[in-house]
């Protein structure tokens, strides 16, 4: 503890003469060397799944997400050979069916800052592996984690960790990212002794990945070959955490070096469980009981905070609400509400953890979607592939706001984005795009090169 503050004293009274001489753009401050990087990806959702889930929580159109951010934009997704163009999609947002990105194309874009094809990991279209924002943040000594509602070698979490022409190798990937990795914090589901309800099957399952690599993380030997905390020895092997208490236990006080967390069910924590009507795209939110035995987003998050705020270098962490694209590929209105409220809840927690255990000077948070699943809308009668500015309509807080899926698929539309705490203002500068509302847009690639400049001071910073 004193020699941190020593090292904070002199690093300060470094900067502060350098600082004077520079000349400060709009009177701020200069920007200070980010610590923490906090990314929340909501995948599937566009602006009408955070729309509909505001109108069901608050009964009322209240843009909530916007007002609470001090920057709030909207992205571009396609994947390499791809295009957005806004005036097309404005004229006719059926064109916003074409050309969309998979979840993997965009981690990528989200993670290395380059387009690539859809089902790539962490590499370019060439299949050249690219540098993973998990990567550099190793370099600088930092903390790295990734947290998910679905499998944790499924493509967003994997699309941040390894490198893979293949996003459907998910038992590859699984071992690339346990026993090859730095990744200090690694929590998602695919237990595979337990099924969608949370139930433990006869007989295990290994779809997401493979026996043996399985049987050596019981046994605390996975990753044992690694050196993760950076301190010249390779021994950390992981600490599974499986039971919900576990989770729930681990968001204060000590906490394992590496942390590996597995909850006890099978795809995704609450999507897949089994409706108590004839389908889930008849329920209304919250209808059929969620299950108790495994975590939230939320208490999964914390512990993730908690492990990696012990490395004194900082941290990177990505946040994914996985479930919101599954649900809205089966157009489950009330699943979508119900995986949007959890990853709010969690973007709540995340916010209270900073305010009470960092501080907005060192922790940057970035909360957005890798593309937009379900072309969601208003309900138009007569009307197929109505403008996306068609926003859900409140019936009421509680109720399921009046809204139509228009496609079963990922779209090209934009998505949202709000940032809050160091640098975020970056992310402004980086906005050349305008929506043909006047609505600012910045690429997903420009994200993690923004990140980048803010962790090393002189690189990056151009999008
Ligand atoms: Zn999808």
């Amino acid at each position: 503890m004193k020699i941190r503050s020593f090292v904070l004293v002199a690093i300060i009274g470094l900067a502060s003469p350098a600082c004077a001489q520079t000349p400060r753009p709009q009177g701020k401050a200069p920007a200070a060397r980010v610590k923490n990087v906090i990314i929340m990806i909501a995948d599937g959702a566009g602006f009408n799944h955070f729309a509909a889930t505001d109108r069901y929580r608050e009964g009322m159109p209240v843009e909530t997400h916007r007002l609470s951010y001090p920057v709030a934009l909207a992205v571009s997704t396609f994947p390499s050979g791809g295009s957005y163009d806004p005036d097309a999609a404005w004229r006719d947002p059926a064109t916003l069916k074409k050309g969309a990105t998979d979840s993997a194309a965009a981690a990528t874009a989200l993670s290395c800052g380059i387009k690539t094809r859809n089902g790539y990991l962490g590499v370019g279209p060439d299949g050249k592996p690219a540098t993973h924002l998990m990567e550099l943040a190793e370099t600088l000594g930092k903390a790295t984690g990734v947290v998910s509602t679905v499998p944790f070698s499924h493509a967003t979490p994997a699309g941040f960790v390894v490198h893979d022409s293949e996003r459907n190798d998910y038992s590859a990937i699984a071992e690339q990212m346990i026993q090859n990795s730095l990744t200090d914090v690694i929590i998602g589901c695919q237990h595979p002794e337990y099924d969608d309800n949370g139930k433990p099957r006869e007989k295990p399952a290994f779809k997401y990945m493979d026996e043996p690599l399985w049987r050596s993380i019981q046994a605390g030997e996975a990753g044992s070959a690694t050196d993760a905390d950076h301190n010249g020895v390779q021994d950390d092997a992981w600490a599974l955490v499986q039971d919900r208490a576990e989770f729930q236990r681990l968001a204060k006080g000590p906490a394992p070096k590496r942390l590996l967390g597995v909850p006890k069910v099978a795809a995704t924590l609450q999507q897949r469980r089994r409706s108590v009507r004839e389908k889930a795209v008849d329920e209304e939110p919250f209808e059929t009981p969620l299950i108790q035995t495994v975590p939230t987003l939320s208490e999964m998050s914390l512990a993730a905070l908690n492990v990696l705020d012990d490395d004194p270098d900082g941290f990177v962490l990505m946040i994914e609400g996985g479930a919101p694209d599954w649900a809205s590929h089966n157009s489950e209105s009330a699943r979508m509400i119900e995986e949007m409220t959890d990853f709010n809840n969690a973007v709540d927690a995340v916010l209270l953890w900073v305010q009470e255990h960092s501080d907005w000077k060192e922790t940057l948070l970035v909360v957005t979607a890798d593309h937009e699943t379900g072309f969601l809308t208003a309900k138009v009668e007569g009307m197929p592939n109505p403008s996306p500015a068609f926003a859900p309509v409140s019936r009421g807080k509680g109720k399921l706001p009046a809204m139509q899926w228009n496609s079963g698929k990922h779209t090209n539309s934009l998505v949202p984005f709000f940032a809050r705490g160091a640098g975020s203002e970056r992310f402004t500068q980086a906005a050349t795009g305008r929506h043909p509302t006047g609505m600012p847009y910045l690429d997903n690639t420009s994200i993690p090169k923004v990140i980048r400049g803010l962790l090393i001071p002189g690189e990056g910073i151009a999008p």
